[in-house]
Formats: C-alpha cells, sequence, structure tokens
C-alpha cells in the first residue's frame, strides 16, 4: 500500500489508548519535498494534554508493577513491528520530513536499534545487593519515576521520539510524546504500532501542538520528567521551566559541529565523509559538520570536497530543506558571508527541482576563507553548507573549536594519532569523531553533547539515560536479629 494511502486529513492524538480529533485549531502539515499541504494537525489545548496525564498516572500503578521482562515484550513486539513496516515508515519519513528515502530507512533502523537496547534492560540493570554486616544487606533497585514527556524536534520525526519511547517505558514510566507539529505524521504511526503490539491503554499517549503544549509539559504538576530535544534557544526556556517546576530535565539543544583536517588526511576518505556529513539530511542533523577548519596544506582535500558535493543531486540524493523560511534563511548564511569576503566554491543557492518546484531545496555548499567574525562561522545554519576556516596549526584549530558556544560533535581526520589524541582530549564536545564525520554514539553508548548543546546532567540514550528514566530505591534488611549486630540500625 502507497503511504500516501495511511495519511489522514486530520492527524489525530493518542490519549488513554483512543485515537481522537481535537476541536482545537489546526495548522497545515506541508510535504517540503513539494511543497503540497498533506494534513492538517491539531494545536491541541491543555485539557487535552491533562487528559493524557491523567490516563498515563491511572495506567501507572499496573504498569510499574510489571515486571522488566514483562514490559521489555511490548517493546520487543513494537520492534518487530517496526522490521514489518520499515518501507512505509522511512517514506512517511521521507514525505513529511523531506530527506532522501535511503536516509529515512536509516532513521528507522536507528529507532529498531533503540528497541533492541531496551529490550536488553534486564541485562543491564539487574539490582546490586550486598551483606553489608553480619545478618544484615543493602539492595538498590532502579524504580521508575511515573509519567514522564518527551518533546522532539522536527529533523528526525521517527528516530528522536525513539530515543526516548523504548526506554522510558520499559524501564516503568508512562511517557507522553509531543511531536514537531511540523512533521506529526510519524508520531501517529509509532502510536498505531506500539497499540498493536498491546501497549495499555494510557502508557503511551501523543498530545499534538505547539508552545502551549510545551509549557503544559513544563508546568503539570504530575509530570515527573521531561525531555527535550529541539534548537538551543527553546531547549534554554524548557529547561529553566521544568527545573523551576521542581521536575528533572534534560534539554539537548542545537549544534555547530568542527572537523579538524590535517594535512596528512587521507584524501579520498576525508572528503567522501566531510561532504556526506554536511549533506546528509540536507544538513539538518544535529551532528552533521558546519565548520572544516583546513590545517596548513589542505587545499588537495578541498578541491576533492568539490568534486564530491557536485555528484548530489538535489531531489534525488540529496534531500529538501524543511520550510521555505529555512531555505530563505540558509541563502541569507551563504548571501551574508560571500559579502565579507569569503569565496563560495560550490552554490547551492537558487536550486529548483524540475517537476517539484514547489518544494523547498538547497544544493550542497562549500563556502571557503571564512573567517570568525562572520555569522557563518559560529551559528546553526541547518542546511547542506560547509564553512571552511584557515588554520595554521592543530592548536589554532582547537582553539576555534573551543571557542563555539555549543558542543555536540567534534572530529579530526589525519593519519597521526598524536594529532588525534590531541582532539580528543581538549575539543570542547560531547561527541567526538576521529576520521568519523558523524560521530553518533552507537547503543549502548549514550547520546548527548556539551554546553549549549545540553542542558541537564544525563545523557538522552543509551546507559546514560537509565539513570534519567529512574530513581533509586535503597533498602536495608535485618534478615538475622540474632546476630545482635546494633550498629547503623
Ligand atoms: P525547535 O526548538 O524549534 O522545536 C523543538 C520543539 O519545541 C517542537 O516540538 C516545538 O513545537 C517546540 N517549540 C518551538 N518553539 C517553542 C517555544 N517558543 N516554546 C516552547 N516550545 C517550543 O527545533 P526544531 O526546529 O524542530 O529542530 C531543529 C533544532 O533541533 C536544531 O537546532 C537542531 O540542532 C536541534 N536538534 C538537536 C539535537 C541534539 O541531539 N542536540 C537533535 C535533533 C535536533
Amino acid at each position: 500500500m502507497s503511504v500516501t494511502a495511511i495519511i489522514p486529513d486530520e492527524v489525530l492524538n493518542f490519549i488513554n489508548g483512543d485515537f481522537q480529533v481535537s476541536d482545537s485549531g489546526k495548522l497545515d502539515v506541508v510535504s517540503p519535498l513539494d511543497g503540497q499541504v498533506i494534513s492538517t494537525v491539531p494545536l491541541s489545548a491543555y485539557n487535552e494534554l491533562d487528559a493524557a496525564v491523567q490516563a498515563a498516572r491511572k495506567a501507572w500503578k499496573a504498569w510499574s508493577a510489571l515486571t522488566l521482562k514483562e514490559r521489555v515484550q511490548y517493546i520487543f513486539r513494537y520492534r518487530n513491528l517496526l522490521i514489518r513496516d520499515r518501507e512505509s515508515l522511512a517514506e512517511l519519513v521521507h514525505l513529511e520530513n523531506g530527506k532522501t528515502v535511503d536516509e529515512a530507512r536509516a532513521e528507522v533502523d536507528k529507532s529498531i536499534e533503540l528497541c533492541e537496547f531496551a529490550c536488553s534492560m534486564p541485562q543491564i540493570v539487574a539490582s546490586e545487593v550486598q551483606e553489608v554486616s553480619k545478618g544484615v544487606e543493602c539492595r538498590i533497585e532502579r524504580k521508575p519515576l511515573g509519567v514522564v514527556a518527551s518533546i522532539a524536534p522536527f529533523n528526525f520525526p521517527n528516530m528522536v521520539p525513539n530515543w526516548t519511547i523504548p526506554n522510558a517505558l520499559v524501564l516503568g514510566n508512562c511517557l507522553i510524546l509531543k511531536p514537531s507539529e511540523i512533521v506529526p505524521l510519524s508520531a501517529l504511526r509509532i502510536a498505531e504500532l506500539l497499540k498493536e503490539a498491546g501497549i495499555p491503554d494510557g502508557v503511551f499517549s501523543v498530545v499534538n501542538g505547539g508552545r502551549e503544549i510545551v509549557e503544559g509539559i513544563c508546568d503539570h504538576p504530575d509530570i515527573q520528567a521531561v525531555s527535550f530535544v529541539g534548537s538551543t534557544k527553546v531547549a534554554k526556556i524548557v529547561y529553566r521551566r521544568a527545573t523551576s517546576n521542581l521536575k528533572r530535565c534534560v534539554a539537548l539543544g542545537g549544534a555547530k559541529n568542527h572537523l579538524i583536517v590535517m594535512p596528512d588526511a587521507n584524501l579520498e576518505m576525508t572528503a567522501s565523509n566531510v561532504v556526506a556529513s554536511m549533506s546528509g539530511c540536507a544538513g539538518q542533523r544535529c551532528m552533521a559538520a558546519a565548520v572544516m577548519i583546513g590545517v596548513d596544506r589542505v587545499q588537495h582535500i578541498v578541491d576533492r570536497m568539490c568534486d564530491e558535493a557536485r555528484k548530489l543531486k538535489p531531489g534525488e540524493n540529496l534531500g529538501a530543506v524543511i520550510s521555505a523560511e529555512s531555505r530563505a534563511r540558509i541563502t541569507a548564511f551563504i548571501d551574508e558571508a560571500e559579502q565579507a569576503g569569503a569565496k563560495v566554491l560550490v552554490d547551492g543557492r537558487n536550486t529548483v527541482v524540475p517537476n517539484k518546484e514547489g518544494g523547498f531545496y538547497v544544493g550542497p555548499t562549500i563556502v571557503d576563507y571564512v573567517t570568525a567574525d562572520m555569522r557563518i562561522a559560529h551559528e546553526e545554519v541547518f542546511g547542506p553548507v560547509i564553512a571552511i576556516i584557515r588554520a595554521k596549526n592543530l592548536d589554532e584549530a582547537i582553539d576555534i573549536e573551543n571557542a563555539s558556544p555549543y558542543g555536540n560533535a567534534a572530529s579530526i581526520f589525519t593519519e597521526n594519532g598524536g594529532f588525534a589524541k590531541e582532539v580528543m582530549d581538549r575539543a570542547s564536545a560531547g561527541m567526538i569523531g576521529v576520521n568519523i564525520g558523524v560521530p553518533v554514539p552507537r547503543e549502548p553508548f549514550p547520546f548527548g553533547g556539551w554546553n549549549d548543546s545540553k542542558f541537564g546532567v544525563c545523557d538522552i540514550t543509551g546507559k546514560s539515560s537509565i539513570e534519567f528514566w529512574t530513581q533509586n530505591k535503597k533498602t536495608s534488611v535485618k534478615w538475622n536479629p540474632e546476630a545482635r549486630t546494633n550498629w547503623m540500625s
């Protein structure tokens, strides 16, 4: 069945196991591929969020009383359904987000991997117990928090919700998802698949909307923890508001990732990896290469990067950006840099894809001789654009990376272990790559940046997220009163 056949005229909320029409105001959902309206999404009201929270509270008692292994069975079935529907889920992501079908497939594959990690939770979170004095034992168990919420951005409509859903649910929480209102269709499919997997009513809900629902989540007295993924501007708002209401919060923000290229770097691998990093998902990845710092003599690598970039064809192997506003913002960054003296080596401005004239495309763009004062050097562009800054040596390159307020990812391309170790030690970022353009840690390693790319203590996936979604219960038991061990008893 074609994916367009399953797109509803109106996206529904999923509350207490029911797919519900909202009578709140609606926004159009527009496909970036051709600019056509494909559905509408409700801007739900606080009472709809509250209904989801009350359903979650009710469901939590029974859900949290299941064993970890029992809860895993639901996510195991959900994982199998993601595999079954891989193609149509990928097509849906392609349609609502504009990335290529291959990129969308990779996103669904990552969701499957995230479920597999959650299914391994019983192997990871066995309780600790020790006889601390004769006949007296202490144990630590991980207990769920209760009702928790997850707020998602537009750039990974399937994967980012699955950063949080499998782990939070398996660990015994009930979760409310607030998808991006720009790409709400994948979240509806996620709800359908979780329902098919038998998830009990209220354990998982989707409440669509924008700012009002996000603020409601931060303020709701019965929500214990909030995870957020999006821009730094909103991450700060959410982190401040949720924590001021005494909630646990992890808020992932924007990025400006630096790739340091040394003259000894492998030519082909470096050129293709840097270009893939800046252009994958049309540059709309928080792990995308935004700045390449070319150290000393790297002209041969820059030339090869230009050849690689020219192989990218918008509408074929390069997807669309999310909106006309995005395209205009990206173009303005390039215009400004050029006016300030930068050199546009490959120019993706004014890209039009035949038969998709209404789509939002920007071609691959390489801007050389960028200087630190240019906006393109330090603000997030979020498009298939890389700014090249030239540096004399590695020290200078690391200083440039360290000066960025963000800190999601940083990479070095080199054949020299000493150079690589310098960057591993001194880059101010949460995720480091050596000869890797998109250094996303795979499960069980956690995902999360530093500085303005993440607020809060834990990372959002992997082992670190276990800490976020649970609290420790410490129990001391005296099994043997006859032992007369009164110390600390
Ligand atoms: P965004 O911040 O505009 O939106 C994210 C969420 O916040 C959405 O659900 C939206 O409805 C809500 N929101 C928007 N404005 C709000 C406001 N004023 N008050 C309360 N809620 C609000 O982000 P986006 O444009 O959807 O996504 C792109 C951004 O996300 C980029 O900056 C990208 O780097 C970042 N991102 C970061 C990571 C990461 O892991 N660090 C991952 C993916 C995306």
